[in-house]
């Protein structure tokens, strides 16, 4: 459930950010011999993102790892930023902010594991999937009822078109065809 001072810094989120490892994913990754890695994504986190820029939202990756299947990734959803290798998020998070502007109260952060907590103390709004870490769930605003991999990026959308009164017009606009 959310608070009515949560509502209210939900209401402020211009921009959603989201780890990738254990929020986009369940954390698991496909090694192959050759080196190269396998992910999976969950398609309602994409529709979500499509949802989160149709409302006129901005949505960012921060990922401590580099990987080729999370720029390719990136770039399908039309993330408008995507910050791989950064172990310390607060320092991709500054260089977001000198790109887009706004205020810290304007930006929500996603992440399920100690290297987003220094970017929990900092945005105006954080969450985690219901698996992440214990540290990081009772540090978060809101934890999510959906895991890393199933949906939590999608449920974490939703939560702030509800809260901003947007969700039931985005969902009209993506299901109406003329
Ligand atoms: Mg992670």
């Amino acid at each position: 459930m959310v608070t009515p001072e949560q509502q209210e810094s939900l209401r402020k989120i211009k921009v959603i950010i989201t780890d990738v490892d254990g929020v986009m994913t369940d954390g698991g990754i496909i090694l192959g011999t050759d080196g190269q890695e396998f992910k999976q994504y969950d398609v309602k986190d994409g529709l979500g993102v499509t949802m989160a820029r149709k409302a006129g939202l901005k949505a960012c990756i921060i990922t401590g790892r580099k990987s080729e299947s999370v720029t390719i990734r990136g770039e399908e959803l039309k993330f408008d930023g995507v910050y791989q290798g950064y172990f310390n998020k607060v320092e991709a998070y500054q260089v977001m902010k000198k790109e887009f502007g706004f205020e810290d109260e304007n930006y929500l952060h996603l992440g399920d594991d100690i290297l987003d907590l220094p970017l929990f103390g900092i945005v105006g709004f954080s969450v985690s999937p219901a698996d992440g870490i214990e540290q990081v769930r009772t540090e978060v605003d809101y934890v999510t009822t959906t895991p890393g991999g199933r949906g939590a990026l999608r449920e974490t959308v939703e939560l702030v078109l509800e809260a901003q009164g947007k969700l039931d017009n985005i969902i009209k606009e993506l299901t109406t065809f003329d």
